[in-house]
C-alpha cells in the first residue's frame, strides 16, 4: 500500500493538466511531465537574478552560483554517492555517453592503475560490450568509438520478453583481456525491465574493464542508490524525473575523472593557457566548458525536491502496481505484451518500470497511436530508439504505454477503451 498518494492527488501540481483537459499523457518515458515548482524556480533564476555564474564577484552572481553548485550536492544526494564520486553537468544522458566515449579514445595509458585492462587506450579488437536492448545514446556514441580505433562492439542478446541473456557470458568467445568497456542499461525504455545487471558487473570487474549504467529509465523510477549501481560511471537526464530538457548528468569517480582527457574546450575547463598550450581544470569542471545549463540545473533542484518529497519507493510502488494492472488487462484481452508478464510482474521474477510496450495483430502500432490520440489518450508508436531491439524481436515497432507519478487506474481505463476502439475499427 501506498503511504503517499499519488496519481490524481498530485496532477494539481502539474499545470499541463489545467491545459490540457481529457488528455491522458502516457509517453513518460519519452519525458515527464513539470510540476509548478520546477517552472517556478527557472522563472525566478530568469526573472530575479538571470545572471552567469562562477566568473562574477558581484552578489547575484554569488547566489547563482551557490544555487547551482547546491544542486550538483543534490544529485550526488539523491544519488546517495560517497565523498569521492563526482557529478559533471552535461545535456542529457545522450551527451554523458558521448562525453566518456570521447575522452575514452583520447585516454593512452592514464586509466592503468584503475582498470588492469587499460594498460593502452582503445586498440584494434578491443571489446566494448553492451546489449541488444540498448538505447540508440549508448550504442552509436560507443560503435563510433569502436569505428575511430578499431575497437569492436560486442551485443549480449535478448529474450523474448526483453530481459539480458546473461548465459551468454559463458557461452561467448570474445577474449575477456580485450574487454575494455561493458557499458549497459539498467532498465529498458521499450520493456520496462530491470536488468540483472550482476554478471556483466563481475565480467567487467573480473578483467579490469570499465562498468557504465545508462540509468536514464532507472532513476526517474524507483530508489536506487551508487552502491547498488555499484558502476564506473552513470548517465541519466534531468527531464525524465521531472526536471527541464537540455540537462543531464555524467557520475564517476574524482580519481579516474582527474586523469581523463577533456571533452569541449572552451571557457571554465581551464586551468592555465597559455600560446604553448593549455593546462585543464579539476574535475567536474574540466568536462563543463562554456557557460553551463545555469537554469535547467536550478529547475532540477526543485524537481529532485519534490520527489524527494514523495519518496523514491513510493514512485517504485505506484508505478509496480499500475503496470500490473495494465498487464493483467493486456493479456486478458488476448493483445500482445513485449515485456514480461503479469505474473511475472506481480510475482516479482522480474523487476520492471512503467513502460509497457504491446501491439495487436494486424493492426500497425502507428494505427494504434492515431486512433488513441483521437481518444485522448497519448502514447508513443516507434522503434523508442531501439532498432536493434525490435530487429530482434522481428518487428518493425511496437506501441508503448509509459506510466509516471500523476497516472492512475483511470489512465490505464481509458488506454483499454481505447484499444477496444482500435479493435472495433480494423475488426481484429
Ligand atoms: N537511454 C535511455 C534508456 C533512454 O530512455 C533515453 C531517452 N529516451 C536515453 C538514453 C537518451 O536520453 P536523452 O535523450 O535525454 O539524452
Amino acid at each position: 500500500m501506498n503511504t503517499y498518494p499519488l496519481g490524481k492527488s498530485v496532477q494539481h501540481d502539474f499545470p499541463f493538466f489545467e491545459l490540457n483537459p481529457g488528455i491522458t499523457y502516457l509517453d513518460s518515458t519519452a519525458t515527464s511531465l513539470k510540476p509548478s515548482v520546477v517552472i517556478e524556480a527557472i522563472t525566478d533564476y530568469y526573472s530575479r537574478y538571470s545572471v552567469n555564474i562562477h566568473r562574477g564577484v558581484y552578489a547575484l552572481s554569488v547566489e547563482a552560483t551557490e544555487k547551482f553548485e547546491a544542486v550538483r550536492k543534490a544529485v550526488l544526494n539523491f544519488l546517495q554517492a560517497p565523498n569521492e564520486i563526482e557529478a559533471i553537468f552535461t545535456k542529457g544522458t545522450t551527451e554523458s555517453i558521448n562525453l566518456l566515449a570521447v575522452s575514452l579514445e583520447r585516454v593512452k595509458k592514464e586509466l592503468a592503475p584503475f582498470f588492469s585492462n587499460w594498460q593502452s587506450g582503445l586498440e584494434k579488437d578491443d571489446v566494448i560490450l553492451i546489449s541488444e536492448s540498448e538505447h540508440h545514446s549508448n550504442l552509436v556514441p560507443w560503435q563510433m568509438l569502436a569505428e575511430r580505433t578499431g575497437a569492436k562492439v560486442v551485443y549480449i542478446p535478448v529474450r523474448a520478453d526483453g530481459s539480458l541473456q546473461t548465459e551468454f557470458i559463458s557461452q561467448n568467445e570474445f577474449s575477456h583481456h580485450k574487454l575494455k568497456i561493458v557499458a549497459l542499461s539498467a532498465t529498458s525504455n521499450v520493456s520496462g525491465v530491470v536488468h540483472d545487471l550482476t554478471p556483466f558487473r563481475e565480467l567487467a570487474r573480473k578483467n579490469g574493464a570499465i562498468f557504465m549504467i545508462d540509468a536514464a529509465q532507472a532513476i526517474c523510477h524507483a530508489e536506487t542508490s551508487w552502491a547498488e549501481f555499484s558502476a564506473d560511471f552513470i548517465a541519466f537526464s534531468a527531464h525524465k524525473m521531472l526536471g527541464p530538457t537540455g540537462l543531464g548528468i555524467l557520475a564517476g569517480n574524482r580519481d579516474v575523472l582527474s586523469v581523463m582527457p577533456p571533452f569541449h574546450g572552451g571557457g571554465d575547463m581551464i586551468a592555465l593557457v597559455k600560446k604553448e598550450g593549455t593546462t585543464y581544470n579539476h574535475p567536474p569542471h574540466r568536462f563543463e566548458a562554456g557557460t553551463p545549463p545555469i537554469a535547467e540545473a536550478i529547475g532540477f533542484g526543485a524537481a529532485l525536491q519534490y520527489l524527494n518529497k514523495i519518496g523514491m519507493k513510493n514512485v517504485e510502488q505506484w508505478e509496480h502496481d499500475l503496470t500490473a494492472y495494465a498487464l493483467a488487462q493486456l493479456e486478458e484481452n488476448g493483445w500482445h505484451n513485449y515485456g514480461p508478464s503479469s505474473d511475472d510482474v506481480i510475482s516479482g521474477r522480474v523487476r520492471k518500470a512503467g513502460a509497457i510496450s504491446f501491439g495487436i495483430e494486424g493492426v500497425h502500432p502507428h494505427d494504434i497511436g492515431t486512433i488513441l490520440d483521437e481518444t485522448g489518450v497519448a502514447i508513443r508508436a516507434g522503434h523508442h530508439c531501439c532498432q536493434l531491439l525490435m530487429q530482434s524481436w522481428g518487428v518493425p515497432a511496437t506501441a508503448r504505454a509509459s506510466l509516471y507519478i500523476y497516472n492512475d487506474r483511470d489512465d490505464i481505463d481509458r488506454l483499454i477503451d481505447g484499444l477496444r476502439m482500435v479493435k472495433k475499427i480494423f475488426k481484429k
